[in-house]
């Protein structure tokens, strides 16, 4: 099959190990983006399908084939689901490629290979479930002795975002199974195919049906009836920091955990010391992956003032030399935007920053040919502008220069995010400060790129609550057990 030939899924619900359509036979499209395309037309879950799907993950929980099993086991079945995404890496790259319009070999090469490592990386820790002993002094002249287990908390619903949706859902899916609780997964609507492939492998790798539920569908449906399930334990989201707030409260009125990986306006911070020709192709990558549709993506660019002009020289022409195109030419470096609401809401950004007196110095208007593609997008501008405190999410990057590390720390503190930042110098000094006092989850130091499982990923601020990846993302779907144990004397 050539690259950009389609085996599609099975575009329906995946629930108790069946493929079913929904109860009311409602569908949505997906489109490939790049063409305008239609995909073809997926099953939408409706509330009644959302609730077969808890009622299946809570049997399997509840004393099912799955609730019996060991952590070998488990393990076991989440390495072979690592083995059967690696076999399947074209399929799942070009699928990824179609639905999001990002190039092919950023799937191919970076993301689908990394969901194979999350799920090896979590297969590792199934059997390695522990919690904590406690000496301690007697009670009323008893001995005795406490511990701690970690148990799953059920079912966990997981609800993803479109931008890296294979990824992302990996994120979900393998430390909630690594410690054995259930999943119903509602995938974003606009990037649903490969929740739907991995539907498919999952069963192929034998895990018990019911274990893994898919629901495609529109998130006011069908994620508003999983976030609202009584059958959930914890909800797992990644999404937009309007829809986590909303899941937040929602959570907080029936005391459901959730982690809540939100979104991003991360500062890069480049200080005269670094080198430029391996900082500005770096940081151009860091704004411009997957058309600027990264939460992380380092979209503010904190320039120390003696470096201004060269560096905005140089990042406006290698910004201009950048391949926006086809997601599947070789030579693509940048593909499309996922749908025409992105685009409109992209664009009206670039208008704003203009409007707000900005300067232009390079990208701003979207290419002539069908799909939503828009140039790579520099400005120079202040911290105080609109393109600089809102989450774009998409190609568009705006300089902003300081003058000394107190101020460079201000700016990149003084948004209402706090997600990511990275940091351009060699000056041990000042990364260890930064490192200290930067308000983000994560900070990269002359580096950016999409995180290693085994590393926790977090945000502070309207960036979210609690972690994925790691152990800490292990931990975040248990819940503490504490046993006393008390002999009498
Ligand atoms: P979104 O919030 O619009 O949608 C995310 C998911 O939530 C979708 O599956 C959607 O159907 C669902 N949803 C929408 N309304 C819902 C409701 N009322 N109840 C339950 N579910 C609902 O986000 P998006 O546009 O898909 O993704 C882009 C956002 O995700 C950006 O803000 C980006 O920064 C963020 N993001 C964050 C991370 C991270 O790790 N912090 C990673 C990737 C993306």
């Amino acid at each position: 099959m050539s690259k950009n030939e389609l085996a599609l899924p099975p575009l329906r619900l995946f629930i108790d190990g069946e493929w079913r359509g929904s109860s009311d036979g409602g569908t949505f499209e997906a489109v490939n983006p790049a063409t305008g395309t239609s995909l073809g037309n997926i099953s939408a879950a409706t509330a009644d399908d959302v609730h077969a799907a808890v009622v299946s993950a809570s049997r399997q929980f509840n004393g099912g084939e799955w609730s019996r099993l060991t952590g070998a086991d488990r393990g076991k079945l989440l390495w072979r689901l690592a083995d059967l995404v690696q076999k399947d890496v074209a399929n799942l790259a070009r699928l990824e490629a179609m639905d999001v319009g990002r190039p092919y070999g950023e799937a191919f090469h970076v993301e689908i290979p990394l969901v194979a490592d999350t799920f090896r990386y979590y297969a590792g820790w199934a059997d390695k479930i522990t919690g904590r002993t406690f000496s301690l002094p007697p009670f009323n002249g008893a001995d005795r002795f406490s511990y701690t287990l970690r148990k799953p908390l059920g079912v966990v619903g997981a609800i993803t975002p479109w931008n890296a949706p294979t990824m992302i859902t990996s994120w979900k899916l393998a430390p909630a199974l690594a410690v054995g609780n259930t999943v119903v997964l509602k995938p974003a609507e606009a990037a649903s195919l490969t929740a739907l492939r991995l539907g498919e492998l999952i069963a192929e790798a034998g895990f018990p049906p019911g274990t893994v539920n898919i629901v495609p569908g529109i998130g006011s449906v069908a994620g508003e009836a999983l976030i609202n399930s009584p059958g959930v334990g914890k909800v797992s989201f990644t999404g937009s920091t309007a829809v986590g707030k909303h899941i937040g409260s929602v959570a907080a009125a029936s005391l459901k955990k959730v982690t809540l990986e939100l979104g991003g306006k991360s500062p890069q911070i480049i200080w005269p010391d670094a080198d430029l020709d391996i900082v500005v192709p770096a940081a151009a990558i860091s704004i411009f992956a997957n058309q600027g549709q990264t939460c992380a993506a380092g979209s503010r660019i904190l320039v120390h003032r003696t470096i201004i002009d060269e560096f905005s020289t140089r990042l406006k022409a290698h910004a201009e030399q950048l391949v926006v195109g086809d997601p599947f030419a070789e030579d693509t470096q940048m593909g499309s935007l996922i749908n025409q609401k992105q685009l409109d809401s992209v664009l009206g950004y670039i208008a704003a920053g203009i409007a707000e007196g900005a300067e232009l110095i390079t990208g701003g208007a979207r290419l002539k040919r069908p799909g939503y593609f828009v140039e790579p997008t520099v400005f120079i501008g202040t911290n105080s502008y609109r393109i600089a405190q809102e989450e774009i999410f998409g190609p568009v990057g705006v300089v902003i220069p300081f003058d000394n590390d107190d101020e460079a720390l201000r700016i990149a503190n003084e948004s209402q995010y706090g997600l990511t930042a990275v940091l351009w110098t060699n000056d041990s000094k000042r990364i260890n400060r930064f490192s200290n006092d930067l308000q983000a989850g994560t900070v990269w130091v002359n580096a950016w790129g999409p995180p290693h499982p085994a590393v926790p990923w977090s945000g502070t601020k309207a960036s979210g609550i609690g972690e994925d990846l790691g152990l800490e993302g292990l931990h975040a779907n248990t819940v503490v057990r504490t046993i006393n144990l008390v002999s009498s004397a």
